[in-house]
């Protein structure tokens, strides 16, 4: 049986301190222009009209500001928030009392929405559509059907798997938002910025190694930061210098990319055990006892991005740029090598 996900699964101490940093209202939150001014309008067009906002629907890999976005939302409405999790809802019966308890204009979010089973999918639709829940109760002849009206509500999703969600669901929101990697100076804003939130003494050249070496993402960023400020105050007077971030990262194992040594253990999987692919990612899971979804959500992404990985309908395959960052021999080289010394 493959693991547990290593870096979904974050204990709660993990769940407050991102909860501490995370930005309150929209005009916090750094990066994502082009979501944000678009949110603006709708928000803003809501709260005119008196109306509840649109559905929307938040896609992209962890650690990118979903559930942010979901939280800043229903405060900039005034309006209250209701959270849910798709693995959490089993059955029908369990999404009854989230939309029966919704208040008027009220935000439901329901994070990893695409892990819905598909009969509680069905039962959105109409909730969605025209605030009407139609519930059987019993079944055979002694089923009846109950008509319940909800109040106007906007209903939040957040998914890393946009393709997975069906699509008279997806056609639902009225909004979908697709969120992408930060920037390198975007990366080192959200460092610089939980840095004074944590009381961290941290140098700008610091916050920049930190942010380069953070994946592109702010949740990343964050817990980065985290260890490199205990690092500093453990062994270094709880000032962090270029020097001691380099330092703390280097200990913690991750590169000069940002990789980590999960990250590092997935290319080295394909490259030695399936020379270099192309390689099917249930098999390279299994290898590394690791679950599909960790690798498909939160490994490859970045791989893919940082163009050290390629998915092709064969299966996955490490590029010439991972055999430099790996230090290892591409089987280019051998082959030269080889005709070499012929
Ligand atoms: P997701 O729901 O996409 O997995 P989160 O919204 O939980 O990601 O973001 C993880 C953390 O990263 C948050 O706690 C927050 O501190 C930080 N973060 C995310 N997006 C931003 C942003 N645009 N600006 C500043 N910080 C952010």
């Amino acid at each position: 049986m493959p693991r547990e996900p290593i870096l979904s699964a974050a204990p709660p101490q993990d769940e407050d301190f991102h909860r501490d940093l995370r930005p309150q209202r929209i005009v916090d939150m750094v990066g994502q222009r082009d979501v944000i001014e678009r949110l603006n309008i709708v928000v803003d067009a809501a709260r005119k009209r008196g109306e509840s906002l649109g559905h929307i629907l938040f896609d992209g890999p962890p650690g990118l500001g979903k559930t942010t976005f979901a939280n800043c939302i229903p405060r900039e409405l005034g309006v209250p928030l209701v959270t849910a999790s798709g693995p959490g809802i089993k059955a029908p019966k369990d999404l009854i009392p989230y939309l029966t308890n919704l208040e008027e204009h009220a935000v439901l979010f329901i994070d990893e929405i695409h892990r819905l089973p598909k009969a509680v999918e069905e039962y959105l639709y109409s909730a969605m559509e025209d605030f009407r829940l139609d519930i059987v109760l019993g079944d055979g002849i002694n089923a009846r059907t109950i008509n319940l009206r909800l109040k106007r509500f906007t209903l939040i999703g957040a998914t890393t798997r946009a393709g997975m969600l069906s699509a008279p669901l997806r056609d639902r929101f009225a909004t979908r938002e697709h969120l992408g990697f930060y920037s390198l100076s975007e990366l080192t804003e959200i460092v610089r910025r939980s840095a004074k939130k944590l009381n961290v003494k941290l140098h700008d050249d610091a916050a920049s190694e930190i942010a380069r070496r953070s994946r592109a993402t702010p949740r990343i960023a964050n817990n980065r930061l985290r260890w490199v400020r205990d690092f500093a105050d453990s062994q270094a007077g709880g000032i962090v210098t270029l020097d001691v971030a380099r330092a703390a990262l280097a200990m913690a194992g991750i590169d000069v990319l940002g990789l980590d040594k999960q990250d590092r253990g997935y290319l080295e999987t394909i490259i030695r055990v399936f020379t270099g692919g192309p390689a099917g990612v249930e098999a390279i899971a299994h290898t590394m006892n690791l679950s599909p979804d960790t690798l498909t959500d939160e490994v490859e992404p970045y791989l893919l991005r940082s163009e050290l990985l390629v998915r092709t309908p064969r299966g996955r395959v490490v590029t010439a740029k991972a055999y430099e960052h790996l230090q290892l021999p591409s089987p280019a080289d051998t082959d030269d090598q080889r005709r070499l010394f012929a």
